[in-house]
């Protein structure tokens, strides 16, 4: 796009499966994106090979250490920020155009929050940063008059079925309702199988998409659709009674909006994140994702299922949870992160996750939720609550 000023890119989780795929769609279209700002957590040297190859103006690294550590590998200065506040510095940046929500899980809520009240657009792929304050956020949003443009596929989905004018938040003229597809996750197909034996190396690996591990464990709990299904209710402004959920294994239909008159119209692609990332970064301009195009005339078939939701609680638990109450959803999100983190260290069974969300759920007290403090506060009640079981 010769001659349009190009995007400043403000990258957050740059060092993940999300940030991988944001970096490959934005090396596919140099002329219209810059990287103006990146960040990493655990994983310092992926951040300076990152940095090293893009050259961003600013870092935010976790601590004093990956500072150092940092600027002793490259060979210019950027300003380097260090912990929470540093994200939120680079988030609410006055030289960022556009915001990339790709820290995982809680830690993201703040930083999308902060580029919400800076009234950026936010390419978000944060989706527990919905979940945890879906109202405040989405009032920021309209305060502020930022732009949500959901990266989550499902979302994206969505997003591109509806009108051209249509802004997250806003409610949909004529909806019946909107249907969530679900790839099932890895143990669709093994009705035999104890979920109770299972390995964290089984859980992560997804059929059709490759993914950070959290979300990784999330699909095949079906935990992530339930995540997702709160996420819609907030992006799209709808009751979790307007949201289906099918199963679609073959993940090429990404979801559906159903209309009054009775038309269906949705997105179909590869599972590849830089097709929805492509989409969020230059919307409403369409660009390349760098993805190889599908040709429709490969595929055998596109099939649709009810999920099981016997043995796959999680999906039930979220809408239970979205339907009580804001601090339900913290709670589900908080335990449910908790439960993962535990998991994938061998400390806990799969088939506990849910079991443990689904205990919180009964222990939550109802009170409201007003702040991005008591959102911190009532996660941070959770954590406490799930490590003293
Ligand atoms: P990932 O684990 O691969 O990467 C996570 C990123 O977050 C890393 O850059 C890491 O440095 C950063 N991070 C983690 N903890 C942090 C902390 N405490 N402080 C600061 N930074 C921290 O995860 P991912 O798969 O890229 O997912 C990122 C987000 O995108 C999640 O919210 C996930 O649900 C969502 N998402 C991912 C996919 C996918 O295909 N991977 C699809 C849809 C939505
Ligand atoms: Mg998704």
């Amino acid at each position: 796009m010769a001659g349009v000023t190009p995007t400043r890119v403000a990258l957050l989780g740059g060092t993940g499966s999300i940030g991988d795929s944001t970096l490959r769609v934005m090396a596919a279209n140099p002329d219209s994106m810059v990287l103006h700002s990146l960040s990493g957590f655990r994983r310092v040297d992926a951040l300076i090979e990152r940095v090293r190859q893009w050259r961003p103006a600013r870092v935010a690294v976790a601590d004093e250490a990956a500072r150092t550590a940092l600027l002793a590998a490259i060979d210019y200065q950027p300003d380097v920020v260090t912990g929470a506040a540093g994200l939120v510095e680079l988030a609410a940046d006055s030289e960022a155009d556009l915001v990339v929500a790709a820290i995982m899980g809680a830690a993201g809520l703040p930083s999308t929050m902060a580029a919400a009240r800076a009234g950026k657009r936010i390419a978000l792929a944060n989706k527990e940063a919905l979940v945890m304050a879906g109202d405040l956020m989405m009032q920021a949003v309209d305060a502020h008059g930022a732009t949500l443009l959901p990266i989550d596929s499902e979302h994206n989905a969505i997003f591109q079925s509806l009108p051209a004018d249509y802004r997250c938040g806003q409610p949909i003229q004529g909806l019946r309702q909107l249907w969530l597809t679900c790839s099932g996750g890895p143990f669709r197909d093994q009705p035999e199988r104890d979920l109770s034996q299972v390995t964290p190396a089984q859980a992560c690996k997804h059929p059709n998409w490759s993914m950070g591990q959290k979300i990784s464990v999330d699909s095949a709990t079906l935990m992530n659709k339930g995540l997702e299904l709160i996420e819609a209710c907030y992006l799209f402004n709808v009751a979790s009674t307007d949201i289906r959920v099918v199963l679609h294994p073959q993940s090429i239909i990404h979801s559906l909006v159903e209309y009054r008159d009775g038309s269906f119209i949705s997105q179909l692609g590869r599972t590849d994140m830089r097709v929805p990332i492509a989409n969020a970064l230059a919307h409403p301009v369409r660009v390349d994702s760098g993805v190889e195009p599908l040709d429709l005339a490969q595929l055998s078939q596109l099939t649709f299922d009810q999920p099981d939701n016997d043995r796959f609680p999680a999906l039930g638990l979220a809408r239970a949870a979205v339907t009580a109450s804001q601090r339900h959803s913290i709670w589900l999100n908080a335990v449910n992160e908790c439960a993962v983190e535990d998991f994938l260290c061998g400390r806990l069974r799969f088939d506990q996750i849910a079991s443990r969300v689904g205990h919180a759920l009964e222990c939550v007290a109802p009170a409201p939720i007003d702040s991005l403090d008591a959102v911190l506060e009532a996660d941070d009640h959770a954590r406490r609550w799930y490590a003293e079981l």
